[in-house]
């Protein structure tokens, strides 16, 4: 992991030909590996009559067919992993699909993720060994973990309580220890950024690293504004890939191009053009045990036109990430709306602490709204009409509640939607 980190901490301001020419080579050995080995693989590419040999760079994946969930479960373990003569294990996540799904992954594939994230953390202006305060949700700490925790002199709070007296501990863990760095979801960041404001604790922190969730823009000004620095939003995916993160210069996302590949298609699987989004589509580039090709992971994100950061690295650049698919409530004309069309309404509106949309049928959804103090049926309909008129074209029912109910995972979602989604169907997969 140290050794892969020195040589990305030297390979990030390489030319991005130079670049692309190091990521193209790791494509043809890894499609070689996955044609030669995984059955699976092999199947799909016989069945699109490619062979590894027409597969020389990034814009000939377009050749191959797109990978989702349900075929890698289909295929599980016999057809899709590979030996690599080390040890193996399993990673099981249900992401936020809530789809059980598992993924077989080995050391030396994680501790090249893993030096990729460290030199992400780098960006936001951490350096190795400088204590910092990280929330998650893993508060059992295993041994590797425990190791972890000591090698990158980490104080671990768990996430999922966001009490008052909980954020208390926290801001005094983070005084006691004097640490200037904080990492952790966007949703426990934010109210721990909240309660530092309400406090009156001033503390300026020198890196705030982010991941694991969408960072709302709300979030980020919070934070922003109660620790005095900017954060680092990273991107990664629950199969254990770190896929992009920002590098504290532009607002754009640096893709970590020579662990990955992206692309962004439409519901079609045709690329969509740099400023519309699409679905994410990644190639892994190491294969590790269970290679992931042109596998379809769930997010929507834009590429963006430009190409290069104002920092100088070569790395591609990334836009923005859109969150989950099921942070997008469909409507019935068939228009989607973002997190950021409900929180561009409600913002405005007092009378609202928190709020939580929640879509069941393709012509309805339920505001579930945690009140900020008074809330009369003129309010109400004030709401209803503001969403109305910017484009939710569907029936909008307002339900108040005490309180947000935080699901098992500990990760507020904002937009929760039980709509079978067709997205899959769409895609010129070989399934059967
Ligand atoms: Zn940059």
């Amino acid at each position: 992991m140290m050794k892969r980190l020195s040589f990305l901490e030297k390979a990030q301001w390489l030319p991005s030909e130079k670049l692309h020419s190091i990521r193209d080579q790791s494509l043809r050995e890894l499609v070689k590996v996955a044609y030669d080995e995984v059955p699976f693989y092999r199947e799909l590419m016989d069945k699109a009559s490619v062979k590894p040999a027409d597969i020389h760079k990034a814009a000939d994946l377009g050749q191959l067919p797109i990978v989702t969930k349900p075929m890698l479960r289909h295929a599980f373990p016999d057809r899709v992993i590979r030996s690599t003569g080390k040890k193996v294990y399993a990673s099981r996540s249900s992401g936020s699909t809530g789809v059980n799904f598992t993924v077989l992954v080995d050391h030396e594939t994680e501790g090249l993720f893993q030096a990729s994230f460290l030199l992400a953390l780098e960006w936001a202006g951490w350096s190795m060994g400088e204590p910092h305060l990280q929330t998650g949700m893993t508060v059992k700490r295993d041994f590797p973990r425990r190791m972890k925790d000591a090698l990158l002199n980490c104080h671990y709070v768990p996430a999922h309580d966001l009490s008052d007296s909980h954020l208390d501990q926290c801001l005094h863990i983070l005084e006691r220890y004097s640490l200037r760095h904080l990492w952790g979801y966007p949703g426990s960041l934010y109210y721990l950024a909240r309660r530092a404001v309400e406090c009156g604790w001033n503390r300026p922190m020198r890196s705030i690293v982010t991941w694991g969730d969408t960072l709302y823009s709300h979030y980020r000004n919070t934070i922003e504004e109660a620790f005095k620095t900017r954060v680092v939003d990273t991107y990664g995916c629950s199969e254990g890939m770190n896929i992009s993160a920002q590098c504290g210069v532009g607002s754009s996302y640096h893709l970590h191009t020579l662990d990955v590949i992206v692309e962004y298609l439409d519901d079609s699987g045709v690329p969509v053009s740099p400023c519309e989004s699409g679905n994410i589509i990644v190639t892994r580039l190491h294969p590790g045990p269970m290679p992931l090709i042109r596998y379809k992971v769930g997010d929507v994100g834009i590429a963006g036109e430009t190409r290069m950061c104002a920092c100088g690295r070569g790395y591609d650049v990334m836009q923005s990430i859109q969150g989950r698919e099921t942070d997008i409530v469909l409507t019935p004309s068939g228009n989607r709306l973002i997190v950021h069309f409900f929180t561009g309404v409600l913002e405005h509106f007092e009378e609202i602490d928190s709020f939580q949309v929640i879509q069941e049928n393709l012509d309805s959804i339920v505001l579930r709204i945690v009140p900020a103090g008074e809330f009369s049926i003129a309010t109400r309909r004030r709401i209803v009409d503001a969403l109305k008129e910017k484009g939710a074209d569907l029936n909008i029912e307002l339900e108040l509640v005490q309180e947000m109910p935080l699901p098992p995972s500990g990760k507020r979602r904002f937009i929760i939607s039980h709509l079978a989604r067709p997205h899959d169907a769409h895609f010129p997969t070989l399934e059967t």
